[in-house]
Order: structure tokens, then sequence, then C-alpha cells
């Protein structure tokens, strides 16, 4: 039950984001799942978050936890118990001073929009933590201030459990020679990719490797979205030197997600003056993102280029055999005995996003136990299949690019490159517009697939090579002779 509210927390993080997660999601378990009934029992520290979660998240909890537990149709009962686990539960997302107060532990941090009228004040013993939003400016009650800001580094995430395959090689020695000698090799590191493919794991691994080697050394691992909060919170309660003094005190910054700066001017300039500092001191800076430096929306064009000044690694999406290696190395670690044909097939199912690999190992595993039996190819089969996901997709790319590659005698990994030279891009073009002929998949699928592109670069890449076929009939001789043994292989 717990791996698999673990893993629906992971995806309400993806979708809904951390704040969700942390404060209404944290301090709620799975109880109890009845396959026969399709119910499934959610323990609720109160009636406030019972209330709440139903009014806000029914439809999120009925489709992932549905996913999960492999059904359509299911129902879900919230029992209400301030049980000791819970309460233990709910201290780990209160600020970390004011957990002393057991009254407050319950207490869940309420987000409004900020043409809500503010509550008064309530002189109730236990009034609610308020935040309000808008845009950049957030308004935090003093309580919610005092929240710990410095994100805890997840013991889970190391290298030892870092699967390396050639998508992912250079990020990992990179993270790796980093660790042994901080500051000085590449400074900032800055690490791009798709949406999960490993990330934030090398950034903790980062983290936890220079803390197990060096425990002296001060480490902070951050994402773009509570330094924001942080940024903001500090003008508001004229904080900045402390502010400041926490992000320019430290030996290695972890900078997560650094997307999300976009668009936030003064977060920026903050951001860039804490950069500078910690650059000149030789204070290691790594980075992550979702794109190439320069590709990031809204960014100050000086920021980009102070994050290209030590080495720009990217994390591709992984091939099958690095697939599999994750697969078998996730089971291990859960303890679930899975045979090598069903890691095979998952493997080839799960198109670009080891997030949702992990997902498909446990929704079998969870199947596997909750029917009593041993996880089979034809369990894998039948579990993977009632999830309405396109079935031979994730093959059907994989055999694309393999023959497009194949024709050109180019290099797979070259056509998921970021580089630019007319012939890949042609090759990587044709690539594009076959999988959008061929396959069921989404563009978005597709463009992540193919290197982490987003989908209008696959919608530019096809409008080319169809404008290509009007003038060019030997390309459609081409094209059509790869269809063909696409659909031999
Ligand atoms: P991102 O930050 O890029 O969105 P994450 O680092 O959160 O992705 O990774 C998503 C999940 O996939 C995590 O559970 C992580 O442990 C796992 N994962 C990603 N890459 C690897 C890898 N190479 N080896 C083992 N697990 C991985
Ligand atoms: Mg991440």
């Amino acid at each position: 039950m717990q791996l698999i509210w673990d893993e629906f927390l992971k995806i309400i993080k993806a979708e809904a984001g951390s704040q969700v997660v942390e404060t209404w999601f944290k301090a709620v378990c799975l109880e109890s799942w009845d396959p026969g009934s399709n119910l499934a029992t959610l323990r609720v520290p109160n009636q406030f978050v019972s209330r709440w979660i139903q009014d806000h998240y029914i439809e999120l909890l009925k489709t992932h936890l549905g996913r999960l537990l492999n059904t359509h149709t299911i129902r879900l009962s919230f029992e209400i118990s301030p049980q000791k686990e819970n309460a233990q539960r709910a201290r780990t997302i209160m600020p970390a001073s004011v957990i002393h107060d057991p009254e407050l532990v319950n207490e869940p941090i309420i987000t409004l929009p900020l043409h809500h009228p503010r509550p008064a004040p309530s002189s109730a013993a236990n009034p609610p933590v308020l935040v309000q939003h808008k845009s950049e400016e957030l308004i935090i009650s003093d309580r919610a201030t005092k929240k710990r800001v410095g994100s805890a580094l997840n013991p889970a995430y190391q290298f030892d459990n870092f699967v390396v395959g050639p998508s992912n090689s250079l990020a990992h020695a990179a993270a790796y020679a980093i660790c042994e000698n901080i500051g000085k090799v590449y400074n900032p590191l800055f690490i791009y990719g798709g949406t999960g493919l490993g990330k934030t794991h090398l950034m903790h691994a980062i983290g936890n490797e220079t803390i197990k080697r060096n425990p002296a050394l001060r480490v902070r691992y951050e994402t773009a979205d509570t330094f924001i909060n942080d940024f903001i919170n500090s003008i508001r309660y004229d904080r900045s030197d402390q502010f400041r003094d926490r992000y320019q005190t430290v030996d290695l910054i972890l900078f997560d997600d650094i997307q999300f700066l976009s668009n936030k001017e003064q977060t920026q300039e903050s951001f860039f003056h804490i950069f500078n500092v910690l650059y000149e001191q030789q204070k290691q800076i790594v980075l992550s993102s979702d794109t190439f430096p320069k590709e990031i929306h809204g960014l100050q064009s000086r920021l980009k280029s102070r994050m290209e000044w030590g080495l720009v690694a990217d994390i591709q999406t992984p091939d099958i055999e690095t697939k599999i290696a994750i697969l078998t190395k996730k089971s291990e670690a859960h303890h679930i005995s899975l045979p090598e044909d069903v890691a095979e097939f998952i493997a080839a199912r799960v198109v670009s996003n080891i997030r949702e690999l992990e997902g498909a190992l446990i929704r079998i595993s969870a199947f596997a136990s909750l029917t009593n039996q041993h996880i089979s190819l034809e369990m894998a089969r039948k579990v993977l299949l009632n999830l309405n996901e396109p079935k031979r997709e994730g093959v059907m790319l994989e055999t694309i690019i393999k023959v497009v590659a194949k024709h050109y005698d180019a290099g797979i990994n070259d056509i998921r490159s970021k580089k630019r030279h007319q012939d890949i891009s042609l090759v990587r073009q044709i690539t594009f517009y076959l999988m959008k002929k061929m396959s069921n998949c989404s563009l978005q699928i597709i463009g992540s697939f193919v290197g982490g592109r987003d989908h209008s670069t696959v919608i530019h890449a096809i409008g080319k090579v169809e404008a290509m076929l009007a003038v060019d009939p030997t390309l459609g001789i081409k094209i059509k002779a790869m269809e063909q043994d696409i659909l031999q292989s």
C-alpha cells in the first residue's frame, strides 16, 4: 500500500506541484484496497483535509490511484483518524519551528487566490496558516515563513542506484567528477533533459556524495520554485540579508528546475547576484532545466550565457537496454521478483519517461501482490493493456529511429542530439515525419523521444519534410522504402 501511495504522491507532485503534495497529501495514507468492490480507503488526519481533498482533488485521485490499482471504476472512502502514525507524518510537513506545538500538527496550509478576501486573523486556538498567491507576489503569514526553506537531500537518490547508459553517461560522469573536486572542474554544471529522465536524482546524488566525502561542506538543494517563494518572503519581511546569506554561504548549491525562473525578473536579478558571488568564490553551482539554457524562454540573456560557462550536459531518453537495467535495479531495491521477459516487455512499452517506467513496474507488482500471483508476461500485458496506453508505440518509435538511422548511415544518438548541421537536421526531420505518420503517439511524446524536444519543433520539422516532398520525388521514394522497412521490422 505504501509503495502505491508513494507512487501516487510522485505523480501528483509532477502534475499539481510539490506544494499540493506537501499541504494536502503527505499526511494522508492509503489504508486499504478491496479489489472485489473496487473500494480504496484513505486515512486522512481531519475533516478539513478530507473535505478539501474531495472538493479539489477527487478527479486526480480517481484517475491516478485508479491507474495504479488497475481499475477504471475506483470508489473512494475517507476515514478520519488523527492516528499516531498520521500525526507523525503530518509533523514532517509542518514548519520546523512550529512542530513542537501539538495543536498545530494537523493544520494544513491553505492556498487562496489573491482576490479572495483575506480572512481576519482568527483568535481561535488553531487558525490555519494562510498563503496567498498572485504571480510573483506571495504573502505568507508569520508562522508559514518560519517554514524551513532548504529542502533536504533525498537519501534515496544516490550514484549507486543511478543506472548509467548512453543516454545519461555524460551528465553522470560530469556529476561524479564535480564531487571529486567541488568548485574546481565544471562550474557551473548545467544538466538538462525531458521530464522524468533523472535530473533530480543526479542532483541529489551529487549532494549526498559530496557530504559523504566531506561532511563539513555546506550543501544546499533548492528548486527554483522554493527559491522564488523564499525571495519574495525576504522582500516582504525585509530579510534580504538573511536570504542572501542563506544562498551565498554554501560550498555547493544544487538548483533544480531553473526554467521556473522564466519571466520572474526580480528573482532572476537576485539569482544573478548570488550566482556571481558563488562563482567568484569558486563555490560549486549545479543547475538543471528541461531545456538547453538558450532555449529557456523569459530568462535574461546574461543568465543564459553564465549557465553555459561551465559544462552543459544533457540527459536523453534511455535506450531499451538502459530501461531494462533500470527496471532490474528498481525491482531489486523493492524486492520485486521480475522475470526478464517482463522487464523487456515493460521497457518496450514505456516510451520515454523513467518515472512512468517505475509506475508500470509498481502497477504490475501491486497487481501481483493483490491477486497473490507471481509476476508473469501475461499478467504484465493485461495490467498495462487495461490502462489504455498505446500498445506498440514504444517499440514503434524505437524501430522508426533505428530504420531511419540505418538508411542515412547516421547514429541514433546524433539524431537525438542537439547537433544542428544540415545532414543530421534532415535525418531528424524525416524521423519526426515518419513517427507522426506511422505511430499514434502525440507530438509531445515524439519530441520527448527524440532528445526531449517540444511539440512545436516536431510540427516545424514535419512541415519542412512535407514541403520537400512536394518538390523532390526521390525523397518520396526513399521515405516509402523506409516505411516498408519499418513495417517489416
Ligand atoms: P527529472 O528530475 O528529470 O524529472 P527524476 O530525477 O525525478 O527526473 O527521475 C524520475 C524517476 O526516475 C526517479 O524515481 C529516479 O530515481 C528514476 N531514474 C531516472 N533516471 C534513472 C537512472 N538512470 N537510474 C535509476 N533511476 C532513475
Ligand atoms: Mg526533477
